[in-house]
């Protein structure tokens, strides 16, 4: 198998005593959508923070394309191209739609965009920023505050603020969490669209966006790897069944 895009090995996060994450090793192939399962509690979010550096690891390795990123800053972790998305701050409230993209398409990690801080130069963002809000369907709400939408757009506009950044991989933590029927369908569709080019690694409780958008699916429980593979393959497995599929049907 080629290198992984991302990998972890033998992963370790301790709290004051206790292992959130145990000896985790994770490999993430180009170009897949990679989905981190699991119940409450396993470890799923302390892994993606982990893996942008948000937290150090107690023990363990990261490498990022081959390259072992473990001491990196979380600055130099967006600058490769390694971006985590669907944090409250990757929005600006107060500011219309259109302005959070040409900003996000302005940050600094976009070298080319560097030295245009000028509001005409950002007028020169225009085109590309509603491009890319007429893939994310907010192509209607340009001037709106972004306080302003509904929760299913907001979620779309910071998709959208993160694809400025042109990952080339993209972290999603539940990127379906509080959305209706309607807006799970439009951003799974989304997602789908938007991994073509690059990889997704997404925490998701949703099985039914799991088993619609992952290649591979890496079921944790208790901090640990419990089983991974294909979702048909992990929802057979007895041990997945008990460890979770039980507890989120129950
Ligand atoms: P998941 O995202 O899978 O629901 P988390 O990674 O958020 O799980 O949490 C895993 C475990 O680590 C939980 O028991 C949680 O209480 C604990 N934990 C997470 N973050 C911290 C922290 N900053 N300090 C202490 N314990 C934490
Ligand atoms: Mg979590």
């Amino acid at each position: 198998m080629s290198t992984p895009v991302l990998a972890a090995r033998g992963l370790c996060k301790v709290f004051n005593g206790f292992a959130a994450v145990s000896e985790v090793d994770l490999s993430v192939q180009a170009g897949a959508i990679h989905a981190l399962i699991g119940p409450n509690g396993a470890g799923k979010s302390t892994i993606f923070n982990l893996l942008t550096k948000f937290l150090n690891p107690s023990a363990g390795r990261i490498f990022f394309k081959g390259e072992d990123i473990t001491d990196d800053d979380p600055a130099d972790i967006a600058q490769r191209g390694l971006v985590r998305s669907f944090q409250i701050s990757s929005t600006f409230p107060h500011l219309s739609v259109l302005h959070n993209v040409r900003l996000a398409l302005q940050r600094p990690q976009k070298v080319s965009f560097r030295f245009w801080r000028h509001e005409r130069c950002l007028d020169s963002l225009d085109a590309p920023a509603q491009e890319l809000l007429r893939r994310v369907g907010l192509e209607g709400a340009l001037h709106m505050r972004a306080a302003d939408l509904s929760y299913g757009r907001k979620r779309a506009l910071e998709l959208a603020t993160t694809l400025a950044l042109e990952p080339e991989v993209m972290l999603l933590d539940e990127p379906m969490a509080g959305l209706g029927r309607e807006d799970i369908h439009r951003i799974t569709e989304l997602i789908r669209e938007t991994a073509r080019g690059r990889t997704v690694v997404m925490v998701e409780h949703n099985l039914k966006v799991v088993s619609a958008l992952a290649n591979t699916v890496t079921v944790l429980a208790r901090g640990r790897v419990l089983a991974e593979g294909g979702y048909e393959e992990v929802a057979a497995n007895p041990a997945v069944r008990s460890a979770y599929m039980g507890s989120a049907h129950a």
